[in-house]
């Protein structure tokens, strides 16, 4: 059978932009939804024969905000997609909500559309968290949205929360884990606080109005999370995700074990045939570029121009090397050395031994029954593993 690929569609638009944020997204350009959903279309329409015999396995919606986008909007994309695509029946199809722009109509409605897991951003449990973010909604929001998909019929749910903030007490912390697990999602998404350069909360932090987060605060917050979680039952499978058993999100397990995915959208980065490449990041110029390739292709060339695609490299052995192991290491599990070996002909200790001859010596990554992976300590500190396994010039 032809190999399968994942799906991503990004959706950049925002009601307002967070400062901490450095994802492709843009706030007050909600009056283009309507021509970006038909761009969507027609980007998968160019991408169909090129992609012609492979199965999609998921479908993962991402942003910005992608709940910010009508239900109409999404008809036409998932008819689009489907057109275009061969997406397998037992697909795991995501999109991100954000609490306060989602309800159970919309909700139900997307259920129908064929949408089976939601991912909504809480970030926090505690208002005043959530304005120093700059977050639009509120904690009641997020049980509000949660009780919503819940309603609708959800029955695979994430929750994103955001911990080490500047100053914010272990307390703070425990009790927004505890309010999350009270609502009993199906999966968890934890990531620490980081402060992005050219942010508006770097810029904060560096003129000191705001203080820098304290990585052994977060640290300390990150081990009670792993034993807390562990005692209600979620299984730690990735650096900052955790599940209930059979939950993991299938979506994402495609970029960490390495296989390919095509993503739509502006910004958009994918991964395919070998080549990863970048669409263009601003939703006008993409807007531009992808109705120039459809006119092209409409005026029926042999080669589909791909003009929204902005750069490319091809991933060369030793680059997919580095990202076998980059990606791989952050799951619990870690790289199994047979499979790393049936796929580049070479053993990893051959190809990376003395790179991790210093990692492995102070404890941060294990070699244990076939595998390689990070120990506890390691996951800790995995950039400083990763950053030695990057591809030499
Ligand atoms: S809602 Fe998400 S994507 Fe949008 S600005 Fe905030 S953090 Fe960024």
């Amino acid at each position: 059978m032809a190999e399968p690929f994942s799906l991503y569609v990004h959706i950049p638009f925002c009601t307002a932009k967070c400062g901490y944020c450095d994802f492709n997204s843009y706030a007050g350009q909600d009056h283009l939804i309507p021509t970006y959903s038909q761009a969507l279309v027609h980007e998968a329409q160019l991408w169909r024969s090129a992609t012609a015999g492979r199965p999609v396995a998921t479908l993962f919606f991402g942003g910005g905000t992608p709940s910010l986008t009508p239900l109409d909007d999404y008809g036409s994309i998932m008819a689009g997609l489907r057109s275009a695509f061969d997406i397998a029946p037992d697909a795991e199809v995501s999109l991100e909500a954000n609490p306060g722009s989602v309800d159970e109509p919309y909700l139900r409605g997307l259920l129908d559309l064929g949408l089976n897991r939601l991912s909504i951003g809480v970030q926090s449990f505690h208002d005043d968290e959530l304005r120093s973010l700059d977050r639009i909604h509120s904690a009641e929001d997020a049980r509000q949205a949660f009780r919503a998909a819940r309603a609708a019929g959800f029955d695979n749910v994430n929750l994103d929360l955001i911990f080490g903030l500047p100053e914010q007490p272990m307390e703070r912390w425990q009790q927004s884990v505890e309010d999350a697990l009270a609502l009993g999602p199906e999966h968890l998404s934890l990531y620490a606080l980081t402060v992005e350069q050219g942010t508006p909360l770097a810029r904060d932090v560096e003129r000191g109005r705001s203080p820098p987060t304290d990585p052994d605060a977060q640290a300390d917050q990150y081990e009670w999370t792993q034993e807390r979680l562990a005692r209600a039952g979620y299984e730690q499978y990735e650096i900052s995700n955790w599940a209930l058993p059979g939950r993991r999100c299938q979506h994402n397990l495609t970029y960490w074990e390495c296989r390919e995915y095509l993503a739509l959208g502006a910004g958009a980065h994918s991964y395919l045939d070998g080549v990863r490449f970048a669409n263009a990041a601003s939703p006008t110029q993409y807007l531009s570029l992808v109705e120039e390739s459809w006119q092209a292709l409409q005026a029926g060339g042999d080669n589909t121009p791909m003009r929204q695609v902005i750069s490319g490299e091809t991933i060369t052995p030793p680059l997919a090397m580095s990202d076998t192991l980059i990606l791989g290491l952050r799951l619990n599990e870690g790289v199994s050395l047979a499979s790393f070996r049936g796929r580049f002909a070479v053993e990893v200790m051959d190809a990376f031994g003395e790179r991790l001859q210093e990692p492995l010596a102070n404890g941060l990554v294990e070699l244990a029954e076939g595998w390689l992976r990070l120990t506890e300590r390691g996951r800790l500190l995995g950039n400083e593993v990763f950053v030695r396994l990057l591809p030499e010039d």
